[in-house]
């Protein structure tokens, strides 16, 4: 048991998936009792020479899977993300107990319209959010309760780093209540791309319109980097959407560590 085992389960890796140099999947068994909704986050770490190091990284997996499955991008300089780096399947890892995080699906404001937004690992929540919503419409067969329906816009330097390209293209062609565009901003280093090309931001306007989206009837997601936060909440700003009804994930701040503390004012 690790020493701090009355707020941590000692997590074990049993699958790992690596997309590219600096992008991979793991999923962990969490080794206890772990609860929590679409769209929070787990914080992972682990201790050295008694100095515990500890990240928020949000849940990928829906709380119906068994696992927990996270996206991580690699910081090369940065305290944790080189250590969960060298992780292999049968590895260990802090994991806390409690989940994290206000970042879930509004589904109580009225607005029944839901636009993601996301830089590559800033898709975990919206895949979370997805896939409990898929599996509660599978099995009720039939129409979405309330009529919700998600639009998620994914942006990434090349097509390598989207992770979970396939499995939201499978849903949306399945589902009516669900949209998904990914979106290359290195075009030029990805010459077998044939979709949309630019910053997820540079293609906000042009899907809000194409989607028939209006601030009245749509909450706006905005997770991953600060700059696409900053730059997306600015254009959704002029387009007439309130504060209370664009939420936000910041998953750093440049120059600072990423302490879980600071996750909880990231969230709305
Ligand atoms: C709510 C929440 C959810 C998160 N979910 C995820 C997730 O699903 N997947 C994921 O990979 N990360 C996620 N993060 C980020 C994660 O918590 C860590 O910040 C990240 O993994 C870097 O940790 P580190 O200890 O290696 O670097 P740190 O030691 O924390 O950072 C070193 C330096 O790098 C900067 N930095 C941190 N991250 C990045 C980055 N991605 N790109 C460029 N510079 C960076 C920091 O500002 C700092 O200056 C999330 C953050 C929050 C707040």
């Amino acid at each position: 048991m690790p020493p701090s085992a009355d707020k941590h389960f000692l997590a074990r890796i049993v699958e790992r998936r690596d997309l590219s140099p600096d992008l991979w999947l793991l999923r962990v068994d969490p080794g206890g009792p772990f609860e929590h909704r679409a769209g929070q986050y787990a914080t992972l770490g682990f201790e050295r020479d008694g100095k515990r190091i500890e990240r928020a990284y949000s849940i990928v997996s829906s709380p119906y899977e068994k696992s927990l499955e996270f996206f991580i991008e690699l910081v090369p300089h940065g305290e944790l993300t080189p250590h969960l780096y060298k992780l292999k399947v049968g590895d260990t890892l802090l994991c806390r107990k409690i989940a994290k995080g206000r970042f879930t699906l509004d589904l109580r404001s009225g607005r029944t319209q839901h636009l993601l937004v996301s830089t590559v690992t800033g898709i975990a929540p919206f895949v979370s959010y997805v896939r409990t919503l898929y599996r509660d419409w599978k099995s009720g067969d039939r129409a979405m309760p309330g009529g919700h329906r998600l639009y998620c816009l994914q942006g990434g330097s090349r097509s390598w780093e989207f992770g979970y390209r396939e499995e939201l293209e499978s849903i949306a062609a399945e589902t009516p209540w669900f949209e998904y565009v990914a979106t290359v901003s290195r075009p030029w280093e990805d010459e077998n791309w044939t979709g949309e090309t630019g910053r997820v931001d540079d293609l906000l306007r042009k899907f809000t319109d194409s989607w028939g989206l209006r601030p009245e009837t749509t909450t706006a997601y905005l997770c991953g980097h600060p700059n696409m936060v900053e730059n997306a909440r600015g254009i959704l700003q002029r387009a007439r959407w309130k504060k209370d009804a664009m939420f936000e994930e910041l998953y750093f701040q440049p120059g600072k560590s990423s302490q879980p503390a600071q996750a909880d004012a990231a969230t709305p």
